[in-house]
């Protein structure tokens, strides 16, 4: 399993689970792991690690597809993550739950992703409320180098279409051939890394975070640090 795959349910605990282990004949689903939404938050153990679930659907990330047999999905218990918080506890859950399994797996920085960056214009969890940049700042998942941000936001440069277009698949988002569909990879990088702002529109800030990321993650340089035992 080289992803990592965060959810948000939609549903609530009791009708997310029974979903979830299929006593529902209609859907064919299934997660590793849920996070409760109780006070103090649980981690409840669905499918093991070495099997696939059926949580990612019809996917893409780089030059995988079909993610199922690729990916450890975590659902957590959230009616809509890009309305509703999520809680400080389950952060904290989550966060050593990731760092178990990003550890087992080795799972890369930029393959710790949402279900919206690999379901680009179908699904749009664990949404913009996911706590990204508090797990970053704790060294789960991707995010840029805040001195090199800083600079990049200073020179205040926009990429062309064409541009984004680009270092959006050479980070890993599957876009769309035309307009619209650039437009719904932009609104699933923004919801993931600039959740402030979620309009689709290529701006000079996500132009900066998208380079840094690229810069920092894509590079033939840090690639080949990161295989080195
Ligand atoms: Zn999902």
């Amino acid at each position: 399993m080289t992803i990592l795959v965060l959810h948000h349910t939609a549903g609530s605990l009791p009708s997310s689970l029974k979903t979830l282990q299929g006593q529902d004949p209609k859907h064919r689903v299934g997660v590793h792991y849920v996070v409760t939404d109780e006070v103090k938050p649980r981690v409840i153990r669905m499918v093991p690690e070495d099997m696939a679930a059926f949580h990612a659907g019809k996917s893409n990330w780089g030059r995988l597809e079909a993610l199922n047999q690729h990916s450890i999905g975590i659902e957590i218990i959230n009616y809509d993550g890009n309305v509703y918080p999520y809680s400080d506890a389950q952060a904290d859950i989550i966060f050593a739950l990731c760092a178990e399994i990003i550890r087992r797996h080795d799972i890369k920085p930029w393959n710790v992703v949402a279900h919206s960056d690999i379901a680009v214009g179908r699904k749009i969890d664990p949404g913009s409320k996911f706590p990204w940049a508090k797990l970053a700042k704790l060294g789960i998942g991707a995010a840029p180098l805040p001195d090199e941000l800083k600079e990049r936001l200073a020179h205040g440069h926009l990429a062309t279409p064409a541009f984004f277009r680009r270092l959006l698949t050479d980070y890993g988002y599957a876009v769309g051939p035309d307009d619209a569909g650039l437009k719904l990879a932009v609104e699933a990088f923004q919801r993931h890394f600039r959740p402030a702002k979620v309009d689709g529109i290529i701006d000079v800030e996500c132009t900066a975070i998208l380079e840094c990321l690229v810069r920092r993650y894509q590079s033939p340089a840090y690639r080949s640090a990161q295989v080195r035992p």
